[in-house]
């Protein structure tokens, strides 16, 4: 990397989140259990750590998908999967009640979506890339986009990448994650049913390459929205 593009980064960077700072409530919204955990898990650990209170929003329960068990089960199997992955992050999971691979973006789910959001009254929103592979990625990102602009963009919106699903993405703000990479790995673990070794070391690969732009070992990255105040990352 030249000097240039460093000296570009740092002085994009947000404000560093001091240890004193008061407490903000960060919201990651993502389609499915474990994709909050796999684009942005380091950067939860990192704001729990500093006293941050971090929500994991799931569009929906993994209702379509947990490997052998049979599918009336996997809401169930998945959802603990979630409360197990927010537990390491030290995180709350909240659900938006919509059903995996099915979903719905409309006048009524985009007000109860905006309901919802707001109601957790955040300073700083993640949300998925508005073109992503996977339908549910892409609805969510245009719930939470739309929940923006109705409250005013009165929360920072940052969008986050997740492996195999996220393309034509170029981050700006990086995150270093190198101390609590053991963090993020267990609670993308957590989603036993998923399989995370078959993805997770692509997960890796991404955030030695976010890490090698950004001048860490590793990184998480994200895209600010051009109309969004700066937050203040970790
Ligand atoms: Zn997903």
């Amino acid at each position: 990397m030249s000097i240039s593009r460093r000296s570009f980064i740092a002085s994009a960077a947000a404000l560093p989140l001091a240890a004193n700072s008061p407490a903000l409530k960060i919201v990651v919204a993502g389609g499915h259990p474990g994709d909050p955990e796999c684009g942005c898990g380091g950067t939860i650990a990192r704001y729990a750590d500093l006293g941050h209170e971090v929500v994991l929003l799931y569009l929906n329960r993994g209702e379509g998908f947990c490997g052998g068990a049979s599918l009336d089960r996997c809401g169930a199997i998945r959802t603990a999967e979630a409360q197990t992955a927010c537990r390491s992050l030290k995180a709350r999971a909240v659900f938006a009640g919509q059903y995996d691979g099915r979903a719905v973006v409309d006048t009524p789910h985009y007000e109860s979506f905006a309901r919802l959001l707001t109601g957790e009254n955040p300073a700083v929103v993640f949300t998925q890339w508005p073109i992503d592979r996977h339908r549910d990625h892409r609805a969510i990102s245009m719930l939470t986009l739309d929940a923006w602009w109705k409250a005013g963009r009165r929360f920072a919106l940052y969008y986050y990448e997740v492996a195999e699903d996220t393309t034509m993405f170029s981050p700006t703000e990086y995150v270093d994650i190198s101390t609590v990479e053991a963090r993020r790995h267990a609670a993308c673990y957590a989603h036993a049913s998923q399989e995370p070794g078959k993805w997770y070391p692509k997960q890796v690969e991404i955030a030695r390459r976010r890490g090698a732009e950004g001048g860490f070992t590793q990184a998480e990255a994200f895209l600010r929205h051009p109309e969004s105040k700066r937050a203040v990352l970790p």
